[in-house]
């Protein structure tokens, strides 16, 4: 008997070959969906800053009262300012979707912890920098543990009662910080979409405070391409508890 073509296998594989084929359509939609939507909320964000700046300095150009002109100038600074913290996070969020990340290597979390609380602003409420080890190396980037701690302790600061708390841990094959603050905390249906770009909790701190909605999306960025995780929940004084947990270096 002559040979045949295994047919039943062969049209096993087309069909295989089909199926990755339609799930890599549907993720490519998908990627362009979040682009799509991602650009007009920028667009949006940007917007508003920008339509104040152009009211006020009106307002200012109409009216020689020099008094009024430097009040204007000073708002319009604080909204350049915020127009400035914008672009900053979409450049940064761009750099990131275009695959562009700095080079991992260990950076020590205890000595990082410390320096992001020195560097906050004389008036913040205390920080207490509690390490459980020595030292917990973490696998990433200088750059990345840097923008993490920075905007954990500034929103904790922003929200936080009278103080707050950085617990540094280590396990056998993970790092851990812990921010934990004495504010009014973040109400379960907030806690998975504050990571979200843009998204605020429509508070009035949140809301007068500046902020551009982009910095826990950018934590959660750094952490996430680096195998890491971010999540957030409620610290013992009932604030919130913002985890972040890094691959550890074992050298
Ligand atoms: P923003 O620039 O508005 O601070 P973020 O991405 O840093 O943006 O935070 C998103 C939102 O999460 C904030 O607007 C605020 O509503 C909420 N949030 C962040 N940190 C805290 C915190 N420590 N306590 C309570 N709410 C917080």
């Amino acid at each position: 008997p002559g040979e045949r073509l295994p047919l039943p296998d062969a049209h096993d594989e087309l069909r295989a070959l089909a199926s990755d084929l339609n799930a890599l359509l549907a993720r490519q939609e998908e990627a362009s969906e979040r682009l799509r939507r991602f650009t007009g909320d920028a667009a949006h964000e940007l917007r508003s800053p920008v339509a104040s700046i152009r009211v006020q300095a009106e307002v200012a150009v109409a009216n020689p009262d020099p008094d009024l002109a430097h009040e204007t100038l000073a708002d319009v600074l604080e909204e350049a300012e915020r127009l400035s913290a914008l672009l900053d996070g979409l450049l940064t969020l761009a750099r990131s979707d275009a695959g562009e990340l700095p080079p991992v290597e260990p950076v020590e979390l205890v000595t990082e912890a410390r320096a992001a609380a020195q560097r906050l602003p004389a008036d913040a409420p205390p920080v207490r920098v509690s390490a459980a080890v020595p030292q917990a190396w973490a696998l990433a980037a200088p750059a990345e543990v840097e923008l993490v701690l920075n905007n954990l302790l500034r929103n904790a600061c922003r929200y936080a009662a009278s103080q707050i708390v950085v617990s540094v841990l280590a396990s056998r094959s993970r790092v851990r910080v812990v921010v934990d603050d004495d504010g009014p905390g973040l109400a379960p249906e907030h806690r998975e979409r504050v990571f979200d770009r843009f998204y605020r909790v429509s508070d009035d701190r949140a809301r007068t405070s500046g902020g551009t909605g982009l910095g826990l999306a950018m934590v959660a960025e750094a952490v996430r391409r680096r195998g890491g995780r971010v999540t957030v929940g409620e610290s013992p004084e009932g604030g919130a508890r913002f985890q972040v947990v890094w691959p550890k270096h074992r050298g």
